[in-house]
């Protein structure tokens, strides 16, 4: 049998209530709180901070493994040599927000039906309202012989998408002198998807910088059938590698790299069995990436793929209405961007507000998503698109055009924005700036 302890609230390390649970091999605690947040990254950090403003202190928890909180979003430009690793990282502690209670473990069980989940202490954590904000999961892995790959030190495998590996890509570029650079999509949902080709246009021009062009064979081999999912925008890329040089094998992915013999072996997905060796001076791989392996145990939670199953208009689950989820893990199929987390935020954070006041949902997400298509150092194509993959541009002149301004934006002023507002849960992506830009005319 369970045993309630008496106990002092001001003793404990959390401001939270919570009872403890004697078994007979530990002492596991049982939390309770009105807002559960799980996951500290871009979207579970953003909303906290919008109800930490409300709710008293105590009345929030964080669940969120890590000591460490990072601007994604600048791997790119760390990986190109334009930013440090450390400018993209803070202390988790430092982003939070104080009123809420930072757990610092991972669930690793989602008990929806019983308002509960399970953290890595044992711990149960009971909740009135949840906010499911866990990211996708990188899949290294899932590639025979790239993780090995990624730890030979030098071995031209680098790969933008995680902290451990990003700086490799710029040593990679430094240390690059002649034969094929090759760049990944790989064959699954992935978050940014302007990211795998980002890295491809700041290498081509790192090497005509560096005078090492006419001895580099650039080649881009994307799983998807388009270069992007947008025409318009796609229509802008085409020109950008025709110019460039750049070759562009769709429908290609990568599934299995030999680091020893530096080949990289891909496969065509439209031709079963049809297989391509190259070999690689350099290789940057996107990796296979998926829904966290926590929510797939959880089929209550997820769809068929593993994301949280929520309504795309209201963000809030089909089946729980007291769970909704933000950002990467959600599956509303938006292009799965920091900008798609920031437009979400005031659509999640007052449809949960009028749940919890028994009221109707009134706020409809329109799946906007932007992606700045960095095209080399000074030149940018700020992709900006709803759900249906239409342009819903920000300012008054066509976005698909390499431009200086959206640059220096993405280098410069995005990262502020992300630190300073977003994070303290007051940017909620650009619709009021756009509605003013085109006098009223466009939401
Ligand atoms: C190379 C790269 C370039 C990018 N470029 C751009 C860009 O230019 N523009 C843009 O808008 N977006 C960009 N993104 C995408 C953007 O970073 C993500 O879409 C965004 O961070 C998603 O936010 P999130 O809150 O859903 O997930 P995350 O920010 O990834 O946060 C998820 C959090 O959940 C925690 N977590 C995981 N499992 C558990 C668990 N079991 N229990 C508790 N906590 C858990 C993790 O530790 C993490 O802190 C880029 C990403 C990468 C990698």
């Amino acid at each position: 049998m369970f045993a309630k302890l008496l106990y002092n609230r001001n003793s404990l390390v959390l401001n939270t209530s919570f009872k403890y649970f004697s078994t007979s091999h530990a002492r596991l605690k049982e939390h309770n709180c009105k807002l559960l947040v799980v996951g500290g990254g871009s979207g579970g950090c953003s909303l906290s901070a919008k109800f930490a403003r409300n709710f008293q202190k105590g009345e929030i928890i964080i669940v969120e493994p890590s000591d460490v909180h990072y601007y994604q979003p600048m791997f790119t430009l760390i990986g190109g040599g334009i930013k440090k690793l450390e400018d993209s990282r803070k202390n988790m502690r430092d982003v939070l927000p104080n009123k809420a209670n930072w757990i610092k473990e991972s669930v690793v069980e989602f008990n929806p039906q019983k308002n509960a989940v399970t953290i890595s202490n044992g711990d149960t954590i009971k909740y009135d309202f949840m906010l499911v904000a866990v990211g996708l999961q990188l899949r290294y892995e899932a590639v025979p012989g790239l993780v090995e790959a990624l730890n030979i030190p030098n071995s031209g495998v680098c790969s933008n998408y995680s902290p451990n590996h990003v700086n490799k890509t710029y040593e990679a570029l430094q240390k690059f002198e002649s034969g094929n650079a090759v760049f990944t999509f790989p064959n699954t949902p992935v978050k940014c998807p302007g990211a795998p080709q980002k890295v491809v246009y700041i290498s081509e021009h790192f090497f005509r910088k560096t005078g090492k062009r006419n001895k580099a064979n650039v080649t881009y081999n994307t799983s998807l059938g388009v270069i992007f999912g947008v025409k318009k925008y796609a229509d802008a890329l085409w020109k950008v590698v025709k110019e460039r040089n750049i070759n562009v094998n769709l429908r290609t992915n990568l599934i299995e790299v030999q680091p020893e013999k530096k080949l990289a072996i891909f496969e065509n997905l439209d031709k079963p069995g049809e297989k391509t060796i190259v070999e690689y001076s350099m290789l940057h791989v996107a990796p296979p990436m998926g829904a966290p392996d926590v929510l797939k145990k959880c089929t209550d939670l997820v769809n068929e793929a593993g994301f949280v199953n929520v309504n795309k208009d209201t963000l809030q689950h089909v089946k729980f209405s007291n769970v909704f989820a933000i950002g990467d893990c959600s599956s509303s199929p938006n292009s799965k961007t920091a900008a798609s987390v920031a437009a979400q935020c005031n659509i999640v954070y007052k449809n949960m507000k009028a749940v919890m006041a028994g009221q109707n949902l009134t706020e409809i997400y329109n799946g906007y998503a932007s992606c700045p298509l960095v095209t080399g150092y000074g030149s940018c194509i700020m992709a900006e698109f709803d759900y249906d993959l239409n342009p819903l541009e920000t300012f008054p002149i066509s976005q698909d055009k390499e431009m200086w301004v959206m640059y220096m934006m993405k280098k410069d002023f995005m990262p502020t924005l992300y630190w300073k507002l977003m994070l303290n849960g007051y940017w909620n992506g650009p619709s009021t700036v756009r509605s003013l830009m085109h006098l009223g005319l466009r939401k």
